[in-house]
């Protein structure tokens, strides 16, 4: 199975664009590698690919990963399906990017999302004009991805209802607002887990990441309250849903994955400088913090 990582930012990017803390100002000046809004591409063929999460930036992730541009026919593309953990707009707003003329009864490709954000998304008169085939995740129930039209991609996927948070644009809780994904292909039965948004981890959230051969979590922010200490209206880590890593670095040290990453980093987190003390600490636990354009292949080699 191959995955690159096409962003790897939390919500904003870095920089972000409306803000200037000291990693948005190091970016903007060439001191650090920018980071798009999380997505992963993967892949068992190299040939169909298969989204998790779609940020508005997805057209620009388009124009900068050559192996997502359509092939042969004049209109297409090798995307055959989008995975979504999440209704908030960073990981499904780039599904307006699959939109297509009243016209054309075709969909372009499958979304998977759990029907609770799919209900909350499709309220949206806009998101009509994606050309979507609407294909539930159903929480803990392996299911095969699947393209528009039934293409096999290899894949499976499995949704894990995690602790997490409601979308910002409305607040209110609900179990399947939040999922973690696993992905396995077929043939190799390789396995990965990505995890962006987890307030808390969960015996089932163990259970999955113990069988899962490469652990994708949420790095989102280092402290609790790394949003308070800049703005007045920031709020804490766990209040928006996210554990902060300096809290889920002993869980994480404990797991057996042979491969654990950190991404959706966000602009303010101290991971963003490779020098810092808090990325240290992770790199002396053995795990990496993702960056965007990085490529890996499960089983190595
Ligand atoms: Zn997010
Ligand atoms: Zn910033």
């Amino acid at each position: 199975m191959h995955v690159v990582f096409l962003g790897t930012g939390g919500g904003g990017g870095l920089p972000q664009w409306n803000c200037n803390c000291l990693y948005c100002e190091q970016a903007r000046a060439g001191q650090l590698p920018t980071r798009m809004e999380a997505a992963l591409a993967v892949s068992a063929d190299d040939t169909a690919w298969v989204l998790l999460d779609t940020p508005p930036e997805i057209r620009a992730m388009f124009v900068r990963y050559p192996f997502l541009s359509p092939r042969g026919a004049v209109r297409g593309t090798p995307v055959q399906a989008v995975v979504l953990t999440h209704g908030d707009v960073n990981h499904c707003g780039g599904l307006l990017n699959f939109r297509g003329p009243i016209s054309d009864p075709r969909a372009y490709v499958s979304v998977y999302a759990t029907p609770w954000v799919r209900s909350l998304i499709t309220q949206n008169p806009m998101f009509e004009a994606v050309k979507a085939r609407w294909r539930d995740l159903v929480p803990g129930t392996w299911v095969p991805l699947l393209g528009p039209t039934d293409e096999d991609t290899g894949l499976l996927v499995r949704a894990v209802p995690v602790p997490g948070k409601p979308p910002t644009y409305r607040w209110e809780d609900h179990p399947e607002a939040t999922v973690a994904v696993q992905v396995r292909e077929r043939t190799t039965g390789a396995t990965l887990l990505y995890a962006p948004i987890v307030r808390e981890t969960t015996p089932d959230l163990e259970q999955v990441a113990e069988e899962s051969d490469v652990l994708i979590f949420d790095g989102t922010f280092w402290s609790d309250d790394e949003l308070t200490a800049i703005d007045p209206y920031g709020r804490s880590a766990y209040s928006i849903g996210h554990i902060p890593v300096e809290t889920s670095l002993a869980w994480m040290t404990r797991r057996r994955a042979s491969l654990r990453v950190y991404t959706h980093v966000n602009n303010t987190n101290p991971l963003n400088d490779p020098a810092s003390d808090p990325a240290r600490r992770v790199q002396a636990a053995g795990i990496r913090v993702a960056q965007d354009g990085w490529a890996i292949r499960i089983p190595e080699g």
